[in-house]
């Protein structure tokens, strides 16, 4: 076993030395309601789950409820004894399948499901940037010089106006930054998840390795999910050289100098946040930095924000519960009068940017409001586009004249894998026809 590995083992033996198996964790764990598992069974539960970290047998009880996990967080606000109980879930289910099947087994569903998100990644970046900025962002981590980095991970890519909102809003506090991300730098998720923890730390523990190598004294993180892998799984085990935060935490802390630059003149909107509990302060932290925006009203809407702490990902599994908040959301914002969502992380900018299709609301990332109220952005939302289902010559002219600058070709098949990926995440937005056809042209002509 490599040190890493040990380190982690003693990260969920000393939860479970901790544990006094009160059982709060099960009680409030959403997904374990979600599949029926019973609040009434909790210490047992737990009583299971500090066996499997001992050392004792998988119990179809506790497979369930770690099986269900969706990372929500709820487990660690309800801890009497201050555990990280969902890095202790984590870990436990990875040895629990490290232990169920042959390694080789997890390495080929990582690497399967690694090679899928990189094609598609790889596709909608080079449709929606230019080149230079892409290799901007893909240069190697610890090549770079700069004091702070701004770190994407892999997926907002998919949406790349977000990523150049940050760094339009990094730009305008002037400071020393840099931007790096793209599949080079994965937190390997997937390998974690797959336990094929030997890739693992050659993927996402060296990501995080590359970080300190570059001499940065700060790392904004963007993606929720590699926020709280580098802190549970990286941070936790064996403290940085650099301060790790999320991106929206940092602009909270630096609101003086924001509101300082903020321009006056901004549209008048009332706003709901499509919230998510579970990472850090991000929510708390978008919701003041709205507030501070000019002629912005936040509206507050009861919504059910502990499910989980980003759409899609682990919580994907949930289609109809996320297909649900996603609408009692919508509704609830027109109802309220409200006309703008704002989305705080790019997976449920995916599931949201074509509500405007259905309902009369727009759907911005607080990236978006933010950058305009610094008198940048303006970004084009190409993928909004592609979800809302309508005319698409906007985001096929961009999408020709970047996939030339990038060297990069899309056909036909490129264009149904595409499609199926864009359209088959739970959300709201128009027909597929619209993408599929307009991109299937474009691939026929190039
Ligand atoms: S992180 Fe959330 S879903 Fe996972 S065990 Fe804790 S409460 Fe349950
Ligand atoms: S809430 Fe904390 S102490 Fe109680 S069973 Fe869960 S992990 Fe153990």
């Amino acid at each position: 076993m490599s040190a890493y590995a040990d380190r982690l083992e003693a990260l969920a033996a000393d939860a479970a030395d901790r544990c006094t198996g009160c059982g709060k964790c099960f009680e409030v764990c959403p997904t374990a309601r979600e599949i029926g598992l019973d609040a009434g069974e909790a210490k047992l539960r737990v009583a299971e789950l500090s066996a499997l970290t001992q050392g004792g047998p998988a119990a179809a009880g506790v497979m369930k409820w770690l099986n269900a996990c969706d990372g929500s967080a709820r487990c660690i606000d309800a801890c009497p004894e201050g555990i990280n109980v969902r890095q202790w879930v984590t870990i436990a289910k990875m040895k629990a399948l490290e232990a169920a099947r042959p390694r080789a087994e997890g390495a080929t569903a990582a690497a399967t499901r690694f090679r899928n998100m990189a094609q598609a990644v790889r596709l909608l970046a080079s449709m929606q940037l230019p080149s230079a900025t892409l290799q901007k962002i893909l240069a190697p981590a610890e090549k770079r010089t700069a004091d702070v980095l701004f770190y994407t991970g892999c997926n907002v890519l998919r949406t790349p106006h977000i990523v150049l909102n940050v760094m339009d809003i990094l730009d305008a506090l002037e400071l020393d930054f840099d931007v790096v991300g793209g599949t080079a730098h994965c937190c390997g998720v997937y390998q974690f998840q797959e336990a094929d923890l030997p890739t693992y730390e050659r993927m996402g523990h060296r990501t995080f390795q590359r970080f300190g190598q570059s001499g940065a004294s700060k790392v904004l993180t963007w993606c929720p999910t590699c926020t709280k892998n580098f802190d549970e799984l990286e941070q936790a085990v064996k403290p940085a050289s650099f301060d790790l935060g999320h991106v929206s935490e940092f602009l909270a802390a630096n609101l003086d100098a924001l509101k300082a630059r903020f321009t006056r003149d901004q549209p008048k909107r009332r706003v709901v946040i499509h919230e998510h509990l579970g990472i850090g302060a991000t929510l708390s932290s978008i919701a003041r930095l709205l507030e501070a925006v000019p002629n912005l009203e936040l509206v507050e809407l009861p919504q059910d924000s502990g499910f989980s702490y980003a759409c899609g990902g682990q919580a994907a599994k949930f289609k109809d519960r996320e297909q649900a908040i996603h609408r009692a959301l919508a509704e609830g914002a027109v109802a309220a009068g409200a006309d703008t969502i704002v989305t705080m992380y790019h997976s449920c900018h995916r599931a949201l940017a074509g509500a405007e299709a259905v309902y009369p609301l727009k759907v911005v990332n607080f990236t978006d409001v933010l950058a305009e109220a610094l008198g940048r952005g303006g970004h084009p939302d190409y993928y909004r586009l592609y979800k809302k289902g309508g005319a698409m010559d906007e985001a096929v002219a961009a999408a020709r004249r970047f996939l030339q600058d990038n060297g990069v070709r899309v056909d036909e098949s490129s264009v149904q894998s595409l499609t199926a990926d864009i359209f088959n995440e739970t959300g709201l937005g128009g027909p597929r026809d619209a993408f599929r056809d307009a991109f299937t042209t474009l691939a026929r002509s190039s």
